[in-house]
């Protein structure tokens, strides 16, 4: 029955909210390839984004099978079913080969007490100081520990296995890519925990290639990245080495790795991440998502004319609903509005100026990172001008491309999987 698929070690998931950016995406892989690292393109889109704007699975399959075709891409590419669950996962099922089973709601509810004692005493490998590889300090569970982290996860990782289960059915094994989130909850997962979690999993039978926990730290919509640097970078490293024993102790599949929700450009955590990536020659799955439709807003200010009023109109509706618009991301933005321009302030701004604020590039001197999550949650606001958007969006094709792919590439894939300096 063929092969089994697999993610290759380093691979970058990017949004396409709207579904035209697929080749200008993948030309940012490309290259890296050219640079002589691969790193497979996965295409995201959660049942939320699919919701507000309007569109279907089926269109993202679309987009990056006829991009692949386009720019003669010969490697591994996937489309990811991002954050579904038993309620969700139907629409994906024929045009999706990668599946985030998100349990984060899961997270706490109560699980059967036989379940819970049968894992302790079955887990008796993870019992006293652990020694990770690469790690100055040991970890230490007891038996106590298990038992709270099991009370507290165990039940989540049924319902994944559940959820694995009923993909598996349909698509048949090793048809897909599985990965398991438990990002969006409000308390990060410490490695203790995490080592639980995938003893669970292995136990499970769920052959996860990625796994998503929470950081600590906050992880904002398309801005850096606020928090404790060491505490994160230490986190990070054990992490890694908690993952590495798991795939040993557990038999877990060998190419498990990290998949980090970064919320998109978390810039000053990637050196880190890069290091520890060298360290443990270990590969992971960056995601990110609403980048890219930044960018595509960054070209059109920057094509002027047009481009620039509708980007302006954008942002005076966005402005004008911001309540509305952020109650859904309230947990995941930070915005001073105090930092927000009035419309009519923007309605004046020239090109340069609707760029400067807009890109990410944090130390320059006009970037406003209030307005950059406000219109990072705008795009519903694109959503509903429809055509008017996208018709501006294929007329000014080459410039939008051109921001997309130095934005991916540079800001991205170079500094988290080549570590040059961005
Ligand atoms: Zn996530």
């Amino acid at each position: 029955m063929g092969h089994k698929l697999t993610l290759p070690k380093y691979s970058i998931g990017t949004g396409d909210r709207f579904a035209h950016q697929a080749k200008a995406q993948l030309d940012a892989c490309i290259r890296a390839l050219d640079h002589g690292v691969e790193v497979a393109p996965v295409w995201n889109k959660s049942n939320r984004e699919h919701m507000i704007i309007g569109s279907e699975p089926a269109e993202t399959r679309r987009a990056a099978d006829e991009a692949v075709k386009a720019k003669g891409w010969r490697l591994p590419y996937f489309v990811d079913a991002d954050h579904i669950g038993e309620q969700t996962m139907g629409r994906f099922l024929s045009s999706s080969d990668f599946y985030t089973i998100d349990v984060a709601d899961f997270i706490g509810r109560a699980a059967d007490a036989e379940d819970i004692d049968r894992f302790v005493h079955a887990t008796g490998a993870l019992e006293g100081k652990i020694a990770l590889r690469g790690t100055d300090e040991a970890i230490t569970i007891t038996k106590d520990d298990r038992r709270q982290a099991a009370a507290k996860f165990l039940a989540a990782v049924k319902v994944a296995g559940t959820v694995y289960r009923k993909i598996e059915a349909v698509k048949g094994r090793g048809r897909f890519i599985t990965e398991i989130s438990m990002d969006e909850t409000d308390r990060a997962q410490t490695p203790a925990e995490l080592l639980v979690i995938l003893a669970a999993i292995a136990r499970e039978e769920i052959p996860v290639q990625t796994i998503a926990p929470k950081f600590s730290g906050r992880f904002n919509k398309g801005v850096d990245y606020v928090g404790n640097l060491p505490q994160f970078d230490r986190e990070f490293v054990q992490d890694v080495a908690a993952i590495e024993f798991a795939v040993k102790q557990f038999g877990l599949p060998a190419e498990l790795k990290l998949s980090v929700h970064s919320g998109s450009d978390k810039f000053s955590i990637y050196p880190a991440i890069h290091r520890t990536m060298a360290r443990f020659d270990a590969g992971v799955h960056l995601k990110t998502a609403g980048t890219t439709w930044l960018e595509e807003l960054i070209g059109l200010a920057e094509a002027d004319g047009d481009g620039l009023a509708l980007a302006k109109d954008i942002y005076r509706e966005a402005y004008a609903h911001r309540e509305e618009l952020c109650a859904p991301y309230a947990t995941v933005i930070d915005i001073d509005p105090a930092r927000l321009p009035s419309a009519d302030i923007v309605q004046r701004w020239s090109s340069e100026q609707f760029t400067g604020a807009l890109r990410h590039v944090p130390d320059a001197p006009l970037y406003n990172s209030s307005l950059r999550q406000l219109l990072h949650v705008g795009y519903k606001v694109a959503a509903q001008m429809g055509r008017r958007y996208l018709d501006l969006l294929e007329s000014n094709e080459a410039i939008v491309a051109r921001n997309v792919t130095e934005n991916l590439y540079a800001r991205h894939i170079v500094p988290v999987f080549m570590g040059k300096p961005k």
